[in-house]
């Protein structure tokens, strides 16, 4: 199983779009992982985690074929997660020659209802190339290869924002963000159904900075916990690879001061095009 960081940064991307702090003037200078763009994450070559107005971008950097995505589950419908508007170039005259004949969508109510104003916008070929599913928590479905089910996040309490555990052949993920302090019933869900995570990748938004367990996004403090809770309750072992991500400018992003600050929790901080085998 491939799994790809296609974007690591907060909604308002680092540097942020309109910031001129000090951390965002300072990846405006030294660029390379230091420049952050919003949230999506690509498992091997057909399915996608989240659909930000970056995902263009996430193609050309990584030299994806977009055409060849099967799946994509959305968590939320914020638009930093949700900005699909884009689906709409995949018609003619707009495109040609898709590998794949069909994409399924799969969010909820929220996210559905963004993207049927998407779908009302299109025409010809396009209408024919999507199949939109709402979902539940705690609800495994199945999609080609994938056992996903999605779970309870703290965040965004007008709608049921997710987070994913996504198995793939012998592998099994969990897929942490956005959310706060992970709800008890996530937790026993997962302890119940005894999975054991290959990786695991966190919401540490606010960095170093501190974060009430009330809050919608974590801290590394807060992740560290999450980690060892799940390590208490058998779902996370020694081999299990803890990745950190969706940064906010407000916490400095910096890539060496992640790595230097995540050294003391065995985490890895996650940067755009960062690719991992599992
Ligand atoms: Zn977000
Ligand atoms: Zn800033
Ligand atoms: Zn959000």
């Amino acid at each position: 199983m491939k799994f790809r960081f296609l974007g690591t940064a907060a909604a308002e991307g680092f540097p942020a779009i309109f910031c001129r702090c000090t951390a965002c003037e300072k990846a405006r200078k030294i660029r390379g992982k230091n420049v952050r763009t919003r949230s999506q994450a690509l498992i091997n070559n057909d399915f996608l985690l989240d659909f930000p107005g970056d995902t263009y971008w996430h193609a050309i950097q990584n030299r994806l074929y977009l055409d060849e995505i099967k799946y994509v589950f959305f968590t939320h419908s914020h638009m930093d997660h949700c900005t699909c508007i884009d689906l709409r170039m995949r018609g003619k005259p707009f495109a040609h020659d898709c590998k794949e004949p069909l994409v399924s969508l799969y969010g909820n109510a929220a996210v559905k209802e963004k993207y049927e104003t998407v779908y009302a916008g299109m025409f010809g070929n396009a209408l024919e190339q999507f199949h939109f599913e709402e979902i539940q928590p705690f609800t495994p479905i199945s999609v080609g290869e994938y056992e996903v089910v999605a779970l309870p996040a703290r965040h965004a309490p007008s709608e049921k924002a997710f987070v994913y555990v996504i198995q793939y052949k012998d592998k099994c993920i969990f897929y942490c963000l956005d959310t706060g302090w992970v709800f008890d019933e996530t937790f026993a869900y997962m302890q119940e159904k005894g999975y054991r995570f290959d990786m695991i990748a966190l919401d540490c938004t606010s960095v170093d900075k501190p974060s009430a367990d009330t809050a919608g996004h974590m801290n590394l403090q807060q992740c560290a916990r999450v980690a060892e809770k799940l390590r208490e309750n058998g779902n996370v072992n020694e081999n299990t690879k803890i990745f950190v991500t969706h940064f906010s400018h407000n916490g400095n992003p910096i890539h060496s001061r992640l790595q230097k600050l995540c050294k003391t929790y065995g985490f890895i901080p996650a940067y755009d095009g960062m690719e991992v085998e599992i």
